[in-house]
């Protein structure tokens, strides 16, 4: 009964008189429902464009992804809100019209889940805003209040999939793990699963049951949060992890990461990761490790 499962996914991106570029390089993934996944890596590496095919918006080149066993394909605007999975994206005015007042953006997802019952206000109130807010529009919030009345519009809508793609890293500190939690806790709450994306690993770790780190349009390793977090196999998990900043204020470590992250029009060939990593061997630069569930030389199995 898995919710979502992305299969070798390949997406590519054509531009009259440019290279392909592969944003998706073949990544495998599963959300099972009442899950919070949290899908990490540096920007450009195809988080994104691996959520947008979710949803329907990015077409699939290769490979499938399967939404309650149905393969999901693009779908106009209007029948995509009727298949159960809803996005919340970083700047909330993606999902609400700045000129429409709160409460009618949320009456909308009512209307998809075909709630008749229930009030915009409602929504309001789980998510943690004044029942008035429902009569004001939203230029006249914070953007953490944003972000909640976005949400709100998502769950009335009564998604079984929530994405979130990159929700708090327009907010404030201290409304990013609060942001983050409201959607765990309400995504979990109505049995749903939760994909949240994000960059950054200390929030994802609070509420995650597992992580998928992403590089260059592959997933380069997939364990539960405390495993990983434990005991990261990837060297690019592990630099990752070093680049979190300390709790006790000692400063931000620096990556460990030399260089930049490559071209995805142009990959390096071998392990993507090898021009970077601190202990890439010969066999890195030749050939591809297979993914499972660490994609790494260092870690394949015999
Ligand atoms: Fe580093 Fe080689 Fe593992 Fe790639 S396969 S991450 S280059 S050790
Ligand atoms: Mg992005």
């Amino acid at each position: 009964n898995t919710l979502l499962s992305v299969n070798d996914l390949v997406i590519e991106h054509r531009s009259p008189g440019r290279p392909v570029v592969r944003a998706v390089a073949g990544a495998s993934l599963t959300v099972n429902p009442g899950e919070v996944v949290g899908l990490v890596g540096e920007s450009g590496c195809g988080k994104s464009t691996l959520a947008r095919a979710v949803c329907g918006i990015n077409p699939v080149t290769e490979g499938s992804i399967l939404f309650e066993g149905t393969p999901v394909t693009p779908l106009g605007l209007r029948r995509r809100t009727l298949t159960g999975i809803q996005m919340v994206f970083q700047d909330p005015y993606a999902s609400l019209n700045p000129r429409r007042r709160v409460g009618d953006q949320i009456a909308d997802g009512l209307r998809t889940a075909r709630d008749t019952t229930s009030d915009p206000a409602d929504l309001l109130e789980r998510v943690g805003l004044p029942r008035d807010f429902a009569g004001r529009h939203p230029h006249e919030f914070s953007g953490g209040q944003r972000q909640r009345i976005a949400i709100a519009r998502a769950l009335a809508a009564r998604p079984r999939l929530l994405i979130g793609d990159e929700p708090i890293s327009a907010l404030d500190a201290s409304a990013q793990a609060q942001v983050a939690t409201l959607m765990r806790d309400l995504a979990v709450g109505s049995g749903a699963g939760l994909l949240f994306i994000s960059h950054d690993l200390s929030v994802v770790r609070l509420i995650a049951d597992r992580i998928a780190v992403m590089y260059l349009g592959k997933i380069v390793e997939v364990g539960d949060t405390a495993e990983v977090w434990a005991r990261p196999r990837h060297p690019y998990t592990r630099a990752l992890l070093q680049a979190i900043p300390k709790p006790d204020g000692g400063g931000v470590l620096p990556a460990e990461l030399p260089g930049d992250v490559p071209d995805p029009a142009n990959p390096p060939a071998g392990c993507r990761f090898h021009p970077r990593c601190p202990v890439a061997m010969d066999v890195c630069r030749v050939k591809e490790p297979a993914f499972g569930p660490v994609a790494c030389w260092l870690h394949e199995p015999a």
